[in-house]
């Protein structure tokens, strides 16, 4: 049972919609690129009526010096033998001339386009927005950035190399009709009715191109997500079902791509069998209606033989072009999407700021009922904040809000009565720090992951924020020090070191803002007390706000929040709400923190 699967995010543009905006700018090189393919095919088709000729007088024996020029405007130069061999060796290089010139822009403008489409569509992807990026699958995210980007490519290369092959063509059709206008007549006739009896074939490639591309992206979505939890599959002994699924998802994808290659095989040869029964029926024809002089009738088979190859060639790069168009649409559609969330930079460079204000806060998912709501409070510099409040309360809304990350739907976010969306850029970064719940390294050295891609930063800055991050000493007893490479996530550190680690990374440009969330996982005691000592040295220079998982982090705070159902519930010292907050106490009992390394304070 064939069923074809309906994706109704891949846009169904026409062919030249969907190729068109990549090759805007680039109108000016294509015109030289299609005049020299064109050139190329003319000197080509003037080349093979010499040979012609040449084949004739040679295979007659003619000894005069004169050759049986026959055909068309050829017939009265009268060339001798020798010159028609002279002639047609330079327009041998001639012709190879124009097509190195047209095949070195098509591969210019391919290379370009490739680079464009590989490097834009991430580029794009990683100047969005976090709320347009965060909407997507990292499975999808990567499926555009591999599959669709490889697929998109291949089909923009078969375009340039399509449009020459196409002035090739025109130009050999039209030196047909100049030597013999019924035979070449005929010939576009018929090569016209073929390809449009061949299109349904197309058509269903296309067709089967998208299930591909629906089942490819599910595979990719499957298949990340059982990496993610390859854990999870081993210790619940589950490896079989999983590998089933799996299998069952690649199924779903080879069956389609098993049609496709097969199609294009069929239509490829179904093809070439309609050229060979053209031109076997075209010469019956004129052998059994026609008196043709033989010169002229040599030449007009070789130009369609070659002219017919080259179609050939041409119905191959269209059949590629249709099946690319799903993948280049869906490219083309994200991407816009991408680029239409670009967050704008303020323009207003601020210091530390000495107050940190959220005036009456909203914001929502996506139309859902708020996820914080109405939230108004105020903070000095050097607080530290603890949020705490059961999950789904609103603590990582709010700290996305914090770090800018989202803008509010209602509400003012005010740093010193700047409007937080009004900062410049750089000057936002130079003062806003962050600590993930799971601090995520990446695979260069530990000086290479506390710099974080910064430019500008020095030894001594790295070691600074090390020893601030009380990291630095064990960072000295590891093998090569600060240039000990990490493997992939994080290599045999413990879960304490890469916080601390990711904490010095956060601290290398001495943020007046730290937002952090800690980790509900349970970290060593003596990491536990390590971070707490650095929250207390920052105190008073350092505006901290941090989900808190422990009791012990909240006592290291000078206020607490208590966020329920998105809104503020009680925002105080500690004692206070512990006295007078009946929430707080409900939230701690319902936010599961943990009290049992309290010992450790
Ligand atoms: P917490 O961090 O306290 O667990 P969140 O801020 O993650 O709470 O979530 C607050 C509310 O917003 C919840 O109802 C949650 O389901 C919803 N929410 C969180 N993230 C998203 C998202 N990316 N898309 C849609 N809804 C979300």
């Amino acid at each position: 049972m064939s069923q074809t699967i309906q994706d109704p995010e891949i846009p169904d543009l026409g062919l030249l919609a969907s190729y068109k905006p990549y090759f805007t700018g680039k109108t000016g090189s294509l015109a030289i690129m299609a005049a020299a393919s064109f050139i190329a095919g003319a000197l080509e088709a003037v080349l093979l009526v010499m040979i012609a000729n040449i084949a004739l007088t040679v295979g007659s024996s003619t000894t005069s010096q004169g050759i049986a020029a026959d055909v068309g405007p050829l017939s009265s130069l009268h060339l001798s033998v020798g010159t028609s061999f002279l002639v047609a060796l330079g327009l041998g290089f001639a012709r190879m001339a124009f097509q190195l010139v047209a095949a070195e822009i098509s591969g210019r403008i391919t290379a370009e386009l490739i680079s464009e489409i590989r490097g834009g569509t991430f580029r794009d992807y990683a100047s969005a927005s976090w709320a347009e990026q965060s909407r997507r699958k990292e499975s999808d995210v990567q499926d555009l950035l591999v599959r669709h980007v490889s697929r998109a490519t291949g089909g923009i290369g078969a375009i340039s190399r399509g449009i020459s092959t196409a002035c090739l063509v025109v130009a050999l059709l039209v030196s047909a009709v100049v030597v013999d206008p019924i035979s070449a007549g005929l010939l576009v006739v018929s090569g016209a009715v073929l390809f449009f009896g061949i299109r349904p074939l197309t058509q269903r490639a296309k067709t089967l191109s998208q299930a591909q591309l629906v089942a490819g992206r599910n595979y990719a979505a499957m298949s990340l997500e059982a990496l993610a939890i390859s854990q999870e599959i081993r210790s619940f002994g589950v490896n079989e079902p999983v590998i089933a699924s799996l299998e069952k998802a690649t199924e779903d994808e080879v069956r389609p791509t098993y049609r496709s290659l097969v199609l294009r095989e069929v239509v490829t040869s179904a093809y070439q069998l309609s050229t060979i029964l053209l031109l076997l029926g075209g010469l019956f024809a004129v052998y059994t209606f026609v008196d043709r002089p033989l010169a002229s009738l040599g030449a007009i088979v070789i130009i369609l033989v070659r002219t017919l190859n080259q179609t050939g060639q041409l119905q191959a790069y269209y059949h590629t072009l249709v099946e690319t168009a799903p993948y280049l649409n869906r490219l083309t559609g994200e991407r816009a999407q991408l680029r239409a969330q670009i967050p704008r930079s303020g323009n207003r460079v601020i210091e530390a700021p000495s107050r940190l204000r959220f005036d009456h806060v909203s914001y929502a998912y996506d139309g859902a009922k708020p996820a914080v709501a109405d939230l108004s409070f105020d903070v000095n510099r050097g607080e530290a904040i603890g949020i705490v409040g059961p999950s789904g309360s609103g603590k990582s809304t709010l700290i996305q809000l914090l770090l800018r990350l989202r803008q509010p739907d209602s509400g003012q976010y005010l740093l010193d009565d700047v409007d937080a969306s009004d900062v410049d850029d750089d000057s936002w970064f130079e003062q806003i720090a962050f600590v993930p719940q799971e601090s995520r390294l990446t695979q260069h050295t530990i000086a290479e992951n506390i710099a974080f891609f910064r430019s500008g930063v020095t030894r001594e800055d790295i070691v600074s924020a090390a020893k601030r991050a009380h990291i630095h000493d064990e960072i000295l007893a590891m093998p090569e020090g600060y240039d000990t490479v990490l493997g992939s996530r994080g290599g045999a550190l413990s879960g304490g070191q890469r916080q601390r680690i990711s904490i010095a990374r956060a601290l290398l440009r001495e943020p007046s803002i730290l937002v952090l969330d800690e980790p509900t996982s349970a970290l060593d005691m003596r990491s536990e007390s390590l971070v707490h000592e650095t929250f207390t040295e920052l105190r008073g220079q350092v505006t901290i706000f941090v989900i808190a998982h422990r009791l012990s982090t909240l006592n290291t705070c000078d206020r607490i929040m208590v966020l329920t159902d998105g809104e503020l519930q009680g925002f105080g010292t500690r004692e206070d709400l512990q006295r007078d907050s009946e929430f707080f106490r409900d939230a701690l009992r319902l936010s599961a923190i943990k009290t049992t390394t309290d010992a450790a304070d």
